[in-house]
């Protein structure tokens, strides 16, 4: 899917951004799903195009990232050319994200958690939050206009950190599942690589586990976790959507 020209912006309600193609995949594909599903319209901005993979091609990446976000429900899916592997948080690559920012105008960013073990994930948090708050700034100019999202949430799945709180995912879980099971050249089982990556069951095994553990933390079966920076400001305590016991 291709990107429409900078003359006729398209409007998206929540866009996910991330390092690689399939993080989002696997930090919250589920909750693209539950979004779409609720007839918002979703959109994922990666930032690289998997060259340094030890499997597959950029071209294999790209051709399963369209299949994985047909599969997720989103309208609308890019790749930038940073550097996989050494994504860097400079002023280029932020006017980079303010472009599709301004593009896409969302209402909500979805950011991967600011701790990560891969260098690109944790990189992306700040590289984001900051393209996000220039892309607001008039006197940043592009060809289109400012606009500055109205929430920014952090994705926190491989975070060892309590989430803020947790999308049902449970309606979700096996099509996210095959979401990332599209990436046939990373996760179909095959020689190359073997050693680094674990079986195609495992994963499977692995995910849902995960999505387990979170879902159990809000009383459901399967979640997503999430961390917002900003403490939450309330009108009526008795419209407080979680029970306590
Ligand atoms: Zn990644």
């Amino acid at each position: 899917m291709s990107a429409a020209p900078q003359s006729d912006p398209i409007t998206a309600d929540i866009l996910a951004i991330a390092a690689h193609r399939d993080d989002v995949e696997q930090t919250c594909g589920g909750t693209l799903l539950r979004m779409a599903a609720r007839g918002l319209r979703t959109a994922i901005l990666d930032l690289t195009r998997g060259e340094a993979g030890t499997r597959g091609t950029a071209e294999d990446r790209a051709r399963e990232a369209a299949e994985a976000a047909h599969i997720l429900g989103v309208g609308w899916r890019e790749a930038l050319d940073m550097p996989d592997g050494a994504i860097e948080n400079t002023y280029e690559n932020r006017l980079k994200i303010v472009r599709v920012l301004r593009h896409l105008r969302p209402r909500v960013v979805i950011l991967p958690y600011w701790q990560a073990r891969h260098p690109d994930h944790a990189i992306v948090a700040p590289l984001g939050y900051e393209a996000c708050f220039l892309s607001g700034l008039a006197k940043v100019e592009t060809d289109t206009k400012p606009h500055r999202p109205f929430k920014i949430v952090y994705a926190s799945l491989y975070a060892d950190v309590r989430p803020s709180f947790i999308v049902d995912i449970t309606p979700f879980i096996e099509q996210r599942h095959a979401s990332l099971m599209a990436y046939r050249s990373q996760y179909a089982n095959q020689a190359a690589g073997s050693a680094l990556f674990v079986p195609e069951e495992e994963i499977r095994e692995r995910t849902f586990a995960e999505a387990r553990h979170y879902g159990l933390l809000a009383g459901v079966k399967y979640g997503e976790p999430f961390v917002q920076k900003e403490v939450g400001l309330v009108d009526d305590l008795t419209l407080l959507p979680v029970q306590s016991l």
